[in-house]
């Protein structure tokens, strides 16, 4: 089976309640792109990647677009197996990993839908099919982040990831210390400053809240910085914008730099390099989330097909953007966090079926 056409398509995410606040500043809206493969037997594969801002990493949504319309020609005409696809690929770019997980999502989909099996199932198979979540918080003033944890907490979220990073590191440690006092030993806390806090300021924040069990995220924007001030840590550092590719995963597991990981679909290039990297984390037992920057339901079911994969004591949780987002794109439900817990889709290939009408006329099209 061979793929016959590509399909790229634009769509806007507002923010719900926004902005969504980070270290490096708000984001009111996100602009995501999908691709839709069809095969010359008229089996459908979607794909979706969405970079949360311009600021988040080195990469923005103009320049997925960009890129995908480079390759998708490209792509038409050859075999719909994952290895093909990425051989296509390889034979026309370097790196490009976030175009690629959008392809590689779309590419599992139709297999999957070929198959007559899910995506999970063609990753490994399902441990679970109820998969806890987290909810992140963003930044904001202790009170008012302590009442939304305390809120999120009586939900059923079993983790609570704490914003924080850039400004004075007094106010984030208050802001940890009455989530703390507020919701206790019901969830578990991650701190996460996305790069935004100087490995000076993560060491007070360790030694200033002893008594308190969290984990750092990221706290510093650069390996070298976290490898300094690990070992003088109390707490547990996990990695996330800086395990950029499986070499460094490579590096941060071998070299014994890290205690975990928040894991993006779309950083490592889809949900191949993905489940690559779930099976090094775990023979190191290293626990790790289950995610990507942000993305609506196509990007939340590869997010949750994925995490049902992972040995349920080794999953953080799955983080999905749906709280943030209005509406879906399957007209017949798609995912959603319930009770701080995600439902695996039933159903062939990612379980999610989107009405194009959702996102208009194809901006790029090839073959056909
Ligand atoms: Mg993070």
């Amino acid at each position: 089976m061979r793929i016959s056409e590509v399909h790229i398509y634009h769509h806007d995410l507002p923010v719900k309640n926004g902005p969504y606040t980070m270290s490096h500043g708000p984001v009111w809206s996100l602009e995501t792109t999908l691709v839709r493969l069809v095969t010359d037997q008229g089996v459908e594969g979607w794909g979706e990647v969405c970079p949360i801002g311009p600021l988040y990493a080195p990469v923005q949504a103009s320049g997925v677009r960009a890129l995908l319309n480079d390759i998708g020609a490209g792509l038409v005409g050859v075999d719909l197996t994952v290895n093909a696809v990425s051989a296509a690929i390889d034979a026309q770019v370097e790196g490009g990993t976030y175009a690629r997980s959008a392809i590689d999502i779309a590419v599992h989909d139709a297999l999957g839908r070929s198959l007559g099996v899910s995506v999970a199932t063609l990753l490994g198979g399902a441990y679970q099919t109820r998969l806890p979540s987290y909810y992140a918080t963003g930044i904001g003033t202790p009170e008012d982040i302590a009442k939304l944890a305390l809120d999120k907490v009586n939900e059923g979220y079993p983790r609570i990831q704490i914003k924080a990073g850039g400004r004075d590191v007094a106010e984030d440690i208050a802001t940890l210390r009455k989530v703390y006092e507020t919701v206790g030993h019901r969830a578990r806390i991650l701190v996460d400053p996305n790069r935004g806090m100087s490995g000076n300021d993560a060491l007070r924040l360790s030694r200033e809240c002893q008594d308190i069990p969290f984990v750092l995220e990221q706290p510093c924007n650069t390996i070298e910085e976290i490898a300094r001030i690990r070992p003088l840590m109390n707490h547990p550092i996990h990695i996330d914008e800086s395990m950029v590719d499986l070499n460094t995963v490579l590096r941060l597991v071998g070299d014994g730099l890290v205690d975990g990981f928040g894991m993006k679909i779309s950083r490592l290039g889809g949900l191949r390099p993905a489940s690559t990297f779930r099976d090094i984390a775990a023979v190191r037992r290293l626990a790790h989330s289950c995610e990507d920057s942000w993305g609506g339901d196509i990007v939340n079911a590869a997010c949750v097909h994925m995490g049902a994969t992972v040995r349920p004591h080794m999953l953080e949780g799955v983080w999905l953007a749906q709280p943030y987002i209005d509406g879906h794109y399957d007209p017949n439900g798609g995912v959603r966090i319930e009770g701080g817990h995600i439902t695996l889709p039933e159903g062939p290939g990612l379980g999610v079926t989107p009405d194009p009408n959702v996102f208009g006329v194809p901006a790029a099209s090839f073959g056909g």
